[in-house]
């Protein structure tokens, strides 16, 4: 597994496991542990959760799936905007440890911004840090200005990644927040990065993916995976889409595929702001 380092040193596998949806309906959490189980297996060690998702069952069903396993695990958790107070996010944190059964998130990022000030979740993270209940911090839906913020507050040096909407169909970021975050050695975190399964199913792409003998979900995420410094995070809730999204790491896009992919999917021209979704 392809590995990308946090600016601690820390290196994380370029090619992790998303779960949003996951843990809502009952008759499907068995393929849902054994795909994520299987991602484990596979290298993809870094499982992306949140208190949002299915108001903690998401959090719920990882914690089953990495029972036993926690220490092969980089668990990625996020807190709330309305939760980000201070007292507000060590409250949140510990409810997540609980659901998630684990001591310790790896990284916790503030889902996207609200009205409380950076400053004070950032000195929540860091007495999280200090009692030894995440090991790293970091943001999630931050433009250019808020990312600018974030660097400029007290701690906020430590910022250890943003995860941002990043895919074919969605390229703002090439214009300045991807390069910005790459100066700063800050890996990117791209969420959707199939567009929530849309991107399976455009014709140009299949061309692309007939070449390859590979499906057009694997050249999405070829096509994420192509940079240094990005990390993606596909959600995959069946064992077959789970053993597409490693094989996806391995391929290798040729100039034409990418030059065939950028007529369709045109690059940005100038700045845009981020989409969320
Ligand atoms: P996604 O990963 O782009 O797409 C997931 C969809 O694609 C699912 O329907 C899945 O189907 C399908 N899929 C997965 N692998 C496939 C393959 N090889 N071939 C065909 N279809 C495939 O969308 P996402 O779930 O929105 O994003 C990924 C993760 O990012 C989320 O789960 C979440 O952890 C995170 N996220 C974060 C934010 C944020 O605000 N920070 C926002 C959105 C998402 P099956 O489930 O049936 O396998």
């Amino acid at each position: 597994m392809r590995k990308t380092k946090l600016p601690s040193g820390v290196a994380i596998p370029v090619l992790g496991q998303g779960t949003w949806y996951m843990g809502d309906e009952p008759r499907r959490r068995a393929d849902e542990i054994a795909s994520l189980r299987l991602g484990l297996d596979l290298g993809m060690t870094l499982i992306d959760t949140a208190e949002m998702y299915g108001d903690g069952a998401s959090e719920k069903l990882v914690g089953a799936a990495i029972a036993g396993r926690r220490d092969e695990v980089f668990l990625v958790s996020k807190v709330l905007p309305s939760n980000a107070t201070r007292s507000g996010t060590i409250a949140a944190c510990e409810r997540s440890l609980k659901r998630l059964g684990t001591d310790r998130i790896d990284l916790y990022l503030l889902h996207w911004r609200g009205r409380t000030p950076f400053a004070e979740t950032i000195a929540a993270f860091e007495a999280l840090q200090d009692a030894g209940k995440i090991r790293h911090w970091g943001v999630s839906n931050m433009d250019v200005d808020d990312m600018q913020e974030i660097a400029r507050a007290s701690g906020g040096a430590a910022m250890a990644t943003n995860q941002v909407l990043y895919n074919l169909t969605r390229r703002g970021i090439e214009y300045d927040l991807l390069p910005q975050a790459q100066a700063r050695g800050l890996p990117v975190m791209a969420y959707s990065p199939i567009e929530q399964g849309r991107l399976a199913e455009y014709p140009e792409i299949e061309e692309i993916a007939d070449r390859h003998g590979v499906t057009p979900a694997q050249i999405a995420l070829a096509w994420v995976l192509r940079q240094q410094g990005v990390i993606a995070i596909p959600k995959a809730a069946t064992p077959r889409h789970v053993q597409e999204n490693r094989a996806a790491l391995d391929l290798q896009l040729t100039p034409q595929d990418l030059a065939d992919l950028d007529d369709v999917f045109p690059p940005p021209s100038g700045p845009e702001s981020l989409e969320m979704i």
